[in-house]
Parts: C-alpha cells; sequence; structure tokens
C-alpha cells in the first residue's frame, strides 16, 4: 500500500478497506529498516530523540535488576516502571511520579550490568525523596504536563498518528527537557546517598556507578560529544561528587562483590540488541566485529544485517543463536520478525508460535504472532489471533498495536461494534480524543446495552468528550 493512502485515511477501520493486508500505518511512515524492527521493539513515541522503545526482553531485565533496588528503597516493585527511551544520549531520569526513563545510550555505554544498577540506585533515590525536579523557567504545573504526557505517551502512535504523539509528549526539544529535568545539587547528593545505601542493602557494588560517572567525565572533555541533555546536565556531575561517593560506596561489603552473572549475561544481550536495533549497521559492525562470535555479538548482527536488507544473513544469525538455545523466547521472536518483515508471514507464522509458547506471558510478542497471523488472508490464522490478541491488550492495555490488529479481527467478522470500541481504544492511548469519542459512539450504537464492552465504549466517550470540552475551553 502506498504511503499516501495511509495518510489519507486517518480512520483506521473504515469498513471498506482492504486492511488485512496493509501494513499499519505507523509502519509506512517509518523507513522500511526501522519499521522492520517496529513489531518487537515498538516505536512509541515519536520525534527527533524521545521515543519510548518497548521490548520483551529489555523490560523483564529491567524489572529483574531493578527489584532488589525497588525493595531497598522501600518503594513497591509493581509501582515503579523503567521505561528505555530510544536516543543516544547518556541520560537516566527519574519523572512523572515512580517511573525512572533509561536511554538508550546509556546501556550502549555502560559496561555491565553494574552500571545499570548504580544509575537506577541514584533515580529511585530522587524518587524515595520525592524530589520534585526543579523547572528552571518553566512552571512547575508545566513540567507537570510534559513528564506526565510523556508517560501517556508510552505506546503512542504505534498504529498511526505520530504527529499526535509528538504533542503529547510536549516536549518539543531536547533542550527543552534538559530545562525541565534538572535537579537541584543538595538533591543530587541526596539521591546519591540515598542511591549508596539502596545498592548496599540490595548486596550490589557502587563500582558500576563509580565506572559509569568517570566515563562520563571522561567524555566531557572529549570534542563532538553533544553535552546538552546528557546525564551530567540534569545531574550536575563533578570530580569532588564522585569522590565522595566512592567513600561512601567503599564502606559497602559489598564494594569488591562482582555483578552477577547471569543477570550480566542477559545485561549484554539487551544491550547488543539496542546497538544492532539503534545503530547504523556499519555502527553495530564497528562495536560488534563480524569476526566476533558470541552470543551478543551473534545478536547484534542479526538486526544489523536486518536492517541492512540483508535478510537471509539475519536468519543465519538468528539460527545459530537458536542452534545454541532452542526455546529462547527472544531469539524466536527475532527470527519470527525477519521473516514476517521480509514478507514471509507463512514461515514466520510457526516460528513466532513457538516465541508465544516459551513465553505465554509477554503480550507484545503476542501481539507480532497476531501481526503474522492478520497479515495471510486466511479465516483459521484470523481465528487463531483474536484470543491472542485479546489477551495481549488484557495483559497490557497501552498497546495501540494490539488494538489495532483486534479492530481488524472483529472487522473480518463483521463486528463493527467491536472493532469500533478497539479503534477508540486505539485513539484514546494516541491521545486523539475527537477520533475516541467518534468511534466509542459507533460502538455504543452497536453493543448490548450495559454490556461489558458498552460501558467501557461509554467510558471512553464520555472521558474523550471531556477532553475535546476542556481542549475548547482553553
Ligand atoms: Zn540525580
Amino acid at each position: 500500500m502506498p504511503e499516501a493512502a495511509a495518510a489519507s485515511r486517518p480512520l483506521a477501520f473504515s469498513r471498506h478497506s482492504a486492511y488485512r493486508r496493509d501494513m499499519p500505518p505507523m509502519l509506512l511512515r517509518r523507513s522500511a529498516v526501522r519499521a522492520a524492527f517496529a513489531a518487537a521493539l515498538v516505536l512509541a513515541a515519536p520525534g527527533r530523540a524521545e521515543e519510548v522503545l518497548r521490548d520483551t526482553e529489555t523490560e523483564a531485565l529491567f524489572r529483574d535488576v531493578a527489584r532488589p533496588l525497588i525493595i531497598a528503597a522501600g518503594l513497591n516493585p509493581a509501582s515503579v516502571q523503567i521505561i528505555l527511551v530510544g536516543d543516544p544520549e547518556i541520560n537516566a531520569f527519574a519523572g512523572g511520579g515512580q517511573n525512572v526513563f533509561v536511554f538508550s545510550g546509556l546501556i550502549e555505554n555502560a559496561d555491565n550490568v553494574n552500571w545499570l544498577q548504580g544509575v537506577l540506585a541514584h533515580e529511585l533515590g530522587h524518587i524515595a525523596g520525592g524530589h520534585n525536579v526543579r523547572s528552571g523557567e518553566a512552571t512547575s504545573r508545566a513540567n507537570h504536563i510534559s513528564i506526565l504526557s510523556l508517560i501517556a505517551a508510552v505506546g503512542l502512535a504505534v498504529a498511526g498518528a505520530p504527529e499526535a504523539g509528538l504533542a503529547a509528549l510536549g516536549l518539543g526539544t531536547a533542550t527543552a527537557e534538559a530545562d525541565v529535568l534538572a535537579y537541584s545539587r543538595e538533591q543530587e547528593s541526596r539521591a546519591d546517598e540515598a542511591g549508596a545505601g539502596f545498592l548496599a542493602k540490595a548486596g550490589l557494588s557502587g563500582r558500576g556507578s563509580i565506572g559509569f560517572f568517570n566515563k562520563l567525565l571522561g567524555l566531557e572533555y572529549r570534542a563532538g560529544i553533544p553535552q546538552a541533555n546528557s546525564y551530567g546536565r540534569t545531574h550536575p556531575l563533578d570530580g569532588e561528587r564522585i569522590a565522595v561517593l566512592q567513600h561512601v560506596y567503599e564502606t559497602s561489603p559489598a564494594w569488591n562483590t562482582p555483578p552477577d552473572p547471569v543477570l550480566d549475561a542477559r545485561f549484554q544481550r539487551v544491550k547488543a540488541k539496542l546497538v544492532g536495533f539503534v545503530e547504523s549497521p556499519a555502527r553495530a559492525f564497528q562495536v560488534y566485529p563480524e569476526t566476533l562470535k558470541t552470543e551478543p555479538a551473534r545478536y547484534a548482527h542479526a538486526y544489523a544485517w536486518h536492517k541492512g536488507a540483508y535478510p537471509d544473513a539475519a536468519v543465519a544469525e538468528a539460527d545459530a543463536l537458536l542452534a545454541l538455545h532452542p526455546a529462547d523466547p527472544y531469539y524466536l521472536e527475532l527470527k519470527g520478525q525477519i521473516l514476517l518483515e521480509s514478507g514471509q508471514p507463512k514461515t514466520a507464522i510457526p516460528v513466532l508460535r513457538a516465541a508465544v509458547a516459551a513465553a505465554p506471558k509477554a503480550p507484545l510478542i503476542a501481539t507480532l504472532l497476531g501481526h503474522a497471523l492478520i497479515s495471510t488472508d486466511d479465516a483459521a490464522d484470523l481465528a487463531e489471533a483474536k484470543p491472542l490478541l485479546r489477551q495481549a491488550v488484557i495483559r497490557d492495555r497501552e498497546n495501540p498495536f494490539a488494538w489495532y490488529e483486534l479492530g481488524v479481527v472483529y472487522e473480518h467478522e463483521g463486528d463493527e461494534a467491536r472493532a469500533a470500541l478497539a479503534t477508540a481504544e486505539r485513539y484514546d492511548l494516541e491521545g486523539d480524543p475527537k477520533r475516541a469519542a467518534m468511534n466509542a459512539k459507533i460502538a455504543l450504537g452497536g453493543l448490548p446495552t450495559g454490556s461489558r464492552d458498552w460501558l467501557r465504549a461509554d467510558d471512553i466517550a464520555q472521558v474523550e468528550q471531556n477532553a475535546l470540552a476542556k481542549k475548547k475551553r482553553k
């Protein structure tokens, strides 16, 4: 389908569309290369820099790395979210309640998982300390909105309307964000101190944190490294602060404890995957030379080959990884994705089925299988996709891509009311109240009054109408 067709048809489920074979509009708006990765590493919030990346393996790693630190901080692991931002800056910050945003550039520049632990401990120090971010010239209300809309933008624009996602981000430029998210030096010291305590309590060394700070300081002296929005900007950094911190870390019995090898192996995989995904193929092969045959290297290579439009080479790397771990859900996901994105949905389906079987509670992987199933134009495949996608949105509501696919399934069944409800959910997530309200009303007209779906449609219609009214008053 030509890009223009997607752009001129903003309503996802116009009744007469040949949608089942279409790529989601968002995929068309991105370059083919980026699109190839979009389903597994779902690009959620678009923009020049700040885009939220979603990936099951990465999110599972973040949860497991953060958990002991969150507990040490006296917080609830279920309430703290670690969110990956696709941005080459070496940065991380806490914001919008109990959320820690970690930039892909930070992961790429971390030597091992202990570096990430150090950063998370510090950011949790800000959260546990209830530090309000200093807003520079911005009012506190404005920065509140910016940060909250950044959260709201998680999962946005996956199935279209990147502009809406960008608007919802409300950040504009990277500089604006750095202005909004600067902590005071006093808050920095307190977060350092608190973070050191969390690390010690969790039995983790502060070495990674020192390594990270030293690397940042070193980078500041190097030409060509953008510092405007780096960690050093949001978290003022100097040699004295590092020296004080190191002294505190050294008093912990965990100072000489090496990183957990299993956790670090998972970290190295995620790091390689990110390098393959975020960087150009040339850069990926620079970081992980072709002669290198380690698991992380092969992982990076698979993405780099795929990105460079060499699906056979990409599949060969995925197969080499699967030879080592035949039931690894993420390697299966990778292979399925390469096949799917290189136009082989029928071949991708059994591979993705195996991925879902290996990770049955992973809605993003289920969504990828759903995507493969609805692109075959086969009634049996659609029937298989339906329960998968329903489960996916139950487990992870903030997945417009899954709502899009579910809408396609309902559309095929002739269930226009539920197709409209799924579309309303999608637009709700995309921050498009007008279209959300419109579709919710269509759904209300066709659903049995008082049923659960009817109540949900009614809910969306009211919320979106309020949002629209609010918009008009401004
Ligand atoms: Zn800080």
